[in-house]
Order: C-alpha cells, then sequence, then structure tokens
C-alpha cells in the first residue's frame, strides 16, 4: 500500500472518540503510556491479526488487512474482515472489555467500512460489522446506520484539524480519566490551566533538575 503523509492512523479515531485530549498526547506530543488494559487489549488484537486467514462455514476470514480510506483521510488495519460466500463483506474487531457508553468502538469499525467500500468499490454501504468483546465472550453486531457514519466522519476532520493545529487541549477531570493510560502523563487535576503536557514535564524535569544540581553562585 503506496504511504501518503495525509493519511493518519485510523485508530487514532478512536483516542479521539474517547478522549481529544487523550488523542492529541499521543497524537501529536508523542506520549504513550501502557496499562494494564491497553497490554491486554494489544495481546488479542495481536492474536487477531497473527492467526492464519481461513474460512468458518461458508465464509472466507482475512486477518490483518490493510486499509485506507483517501475520504477520511486515515490508514489501519482491520483485526478481520469477512467475506461470505453470499451477502455483504463485514469488517470485524476484537476487543478486550465490554461494550462501552461511548461510541469509540464503533466509530472506528465504522471507518473500516467505509475504507471497505472505497478499496472495494462498492456500489452499495456495507450495512453492517461485529465487535467481539473479550471479557462478555459476546459479539455485537453494529450497524452502520446514517447517524454513525455522520459521527464517524465529523471525528476524522476533527482528527485531521487537531493533528494540523498541533493544540492539546486541556485537561477535563472525568470519570474515565481512571482507566485512561496516560492519567499519570496527562495530570488532569495539575493541567487545567496547561494544555501542553510535555512542556509541563519539560518544566517539572528543568526544575527538579535545578534542585539536584544547582548551578554555582554567580554562574549564568
Ligand atoms: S486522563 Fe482524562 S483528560 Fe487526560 S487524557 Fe486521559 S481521559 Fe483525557
Amino acid at each position: 500500500m503506496a504511504w501518503n503523509s495525509n493519511l493518519l492512523p485510523l485508530s487514532a479515531l478512536q483516542h479521539l472518540v474517547f478522549c481529544e485530549r487523550q488523542c492529541a498526547l499521543i497524537h501529536v506530543e508523542g506520549l504513550w503510556a501502557e496499562n494494564r488494559l491497553t497490554v491486554e487489549g494489544n495481546h488479542l488484537h495481536r492474536k487477531a491479526h497473527d492467526g492464519p486467514d481461513g474460512h468458518r462455514k461458508s465464509v472466507r476470514m482475512a486477518r490483518g488487512m490493510e486499509l485506507v480510506s483517501h475520504e477520511l483521510g486515515l490508514i489501519g488495519r482491520a483485526d478481520v474482515v469477512e467475506f461470505p460466500n453470499e451477502g455483504p463483506v463485514r469488517p470485524v474487531e476484537y476487543k478486550r472489555g465490554r461494550p462501552k457508553r461511548h461510541d469509540a468502538d464503533l466509530v472506528q469499525l465504522c471507518a473500516q467500512a467505509i475504507c471497505l467500500e472505497e478499496m472495494l468499490g462498492l456500489d452499495d454501504p456495507l450495512p453492517e460489522g461485529a465487535i467481539f468483546y473479550g471479557q462478555t465472550r459476546r459479539r455485537l453486531d453494529v450497524l452502520f446506520t446514517s447517524s454513525l457514519r455522520e459521527k464517524t466522519r465529523g471525528a476524522a476532520a476533527r482528527l485531521h484539524a487537531m493533528i494540523a493545529s498541533g493544540v492539546t487541549p486541556t485537561a477535563r477531570r472525568e470519570r474515565k480519566c481512571d482507566r485512561c493510560s496516560l492519567l499519570a502523563l496527562c495530570l488532569p487535576d495539575a493541567m487545567r490551566s496547561r494544555a501542553t503536557a510535555r512542556r509541563y514535564i519539560e518544566q517539572e524535569t528543568a526544575r527538579l533538575l535545578a534542585v539536584a544540581f544547582p548551578s554555582p553562585e554567580g554562574s549564568a
């Protein structure tokens, strides 16, 4: 697949819908931190990507298929794409947890569907995909409604605007922060008035170094 520098990672949409600040910390400032939830999630994705392609009943399954949409300006990979002998193609995502209150997982899956429609040159929009949740061991069917498609296109547009601006939104402490892998870097309680976690960390590091290694008196 040809690399186009205007293409952004499809997975960033999920970060954006979960928390715009988290998305900017990862994709603008280049900060990343793992926690138990991200490690477990990555393990599940690797298992889904690395398994062999194959058939289940009358469905051919392609694992780790590369995806791109020039309309959305996104590039990524699907865990699994199902190609039934009859009927429309379905993207399937594997998630470690359970269905969420927010739409991050649904938007990510819908973006995959838009990629597939564009790549396969489909005349008809794909009606649905599915998300398999590890905690509930259940597969959730997701309809690609016009409102979900609108939300997905809106999220992709906001993602491009955010990356182009290079501005990190200010922190807002919410309940979801307790599950966020970037909590220790974002510092939502301390950062309310500061937009850039990297600058804050650099300032704090400089301050601590100055305390630990004070300059000789009289030097500049
Ligand atoms: S700690 Fe909260 S505000 Fe900060 S990135 Fe995570 S979810 Fe967003």
